[in-house]
């Protein structure tokens, strides 16, 4: 689809003067093995460039990628080819023609790396799950934000040995400046607060100018972005969207199973006699991800195949929807 396959000038990767793009649908879900996908996600910090602009170890942070990878489990979707889609989206987003001026580097390097560890160690079912449940992770995190602020603390606890430890270079008030802001962007993935997010980010956008100095500005966009390349599956083209939404759903109604199973009350996506995937998807895009995409293209006009893609996958999701199409039809 040549269509998305948009060329950018990179900023310094791949070497004096060598074009490297970052390629903005690549066939993620073809990769069969975890070292395949941790050379992939290597290429990718390589091609976006800032690791290697700020000087990066770039043998910590491949054996950081490699460590990161047997963090993921199996699940159906939050697994990590869902782990280096996200990384490939972020680099993607990151390098069109404002973000990739406007934004610091080290801030580029951060939305990489938390979009590489957003999900780790992710078990295959919800917050909701683990608070229903009164697990030991709902315990140990006060029932809020479970998984978030355990993805979180599993990446502060790996970036804590020696081995991987890629902030040591930059001095310990450094590195503890840059765990917070991947704190703040992990916790923005909890999509129980979307809604909340959403509300706030609108008001904040119109009545803010688009200033990349602010560091209020700097964190609203950032934390959109890394949001954004979380549910973005929704925006590749339909055939590959369709096969993410499909993966999404079977995770929500295993979770649905075991929610009847044990009689808590069945969350609203996990249904599976209920609940059908196509009106999900055209639901999830119309009252979720659209939006989202269309603000932060205000900011970046480079997203606008985002929202494009999102508008044709909604028309033929309902279009589906009203057929009363299958799972794989
Ligand atoms: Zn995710």
């Amino acid at each position: 689809m040549a269509q998305n396959r948009a060329r950018v000038q990179p900023v310094v990767a791949g070497g004096k003067g060598r074009s490297v793009s970052i390629e903005r649908n690549p066939s993620i879900l073809g990769m069969r093995t975890k070292s395949e996908l941790v050379d992939y996600v290597d290429s990718l910090f390589a091609q976006e460039g800032s690791a290697q602009q700020l000087g990066v170890d770039a043998a910590k942070l491949r054996a950081l990628i490699e460590r990161v990878s047997r963090h993921y489990k199996q699940n159906p979707y939050h697994n990590f080819h869902h782990a280096a889609d996200t990384v490939n989206t972020i680099g993607w987003m990151i390098t069109r023609p404002v973000l990739r001026v406007k934004l610091p580097v080290y801030r580029r390097f951060l939305l990489m790396l938390t979009a590489l560890i957003h999900d780790i160690e992710h078990p295959g079912h919800n917050n909701q799950w683990e608070v229903q449940t009164q697990s030991p992770l709902a315990k140990k995190y006060d029932n809020e934000a479970v998984l978030e602020k355990h993805s979180y603390k599993v990446t502060v606890e790996i970036l804590a040995d020696p081995a991987y430890d890629l902030f040591l270079p930059f001095g310990k008030k450094k590195a503890q400046a840059w765990l917070r802001i991947i704190e703040q962007l992990v916790l923005a993935t909890d999509f129980a607060l979307h809604q909340q997010f959403m509300d706030e980010f609108r008001a904040y956008l119109a009545n803010h100018s688009h200033d990349f100095s602010d560091p209020d500005f700097l964190g609203w966009i950032e934390r959109a972005l890394l949001k954004a390349a979380d549910i973005a599956n929704t925006s590749k083209p339909f055939p590959e969207a369709m096969v993410w939404g499909r993966r999404v759903m079977m995770e929500f109604w295993s979770q649905g199973v075991l929610e009847k199973k044990h009689n808590f009350p069945v969350g609203p996506l996990n249904d599976p006699e209920t609940v059908k995937l196509n009106a999900a998807q055209a639901g999830f895009i119309r009252f979720a991800a659209m939006e989202l995409f269309e603000l932060l293209s205000e900011v970046e006009p480079g997203l606008e195949e985002m929202v494009e893609n999102l508008r044709t996958n909604l028309e033929l999701y309902e279009e589906k929807a009203r057929r009363g199409d299958g799972l794989f039809e």
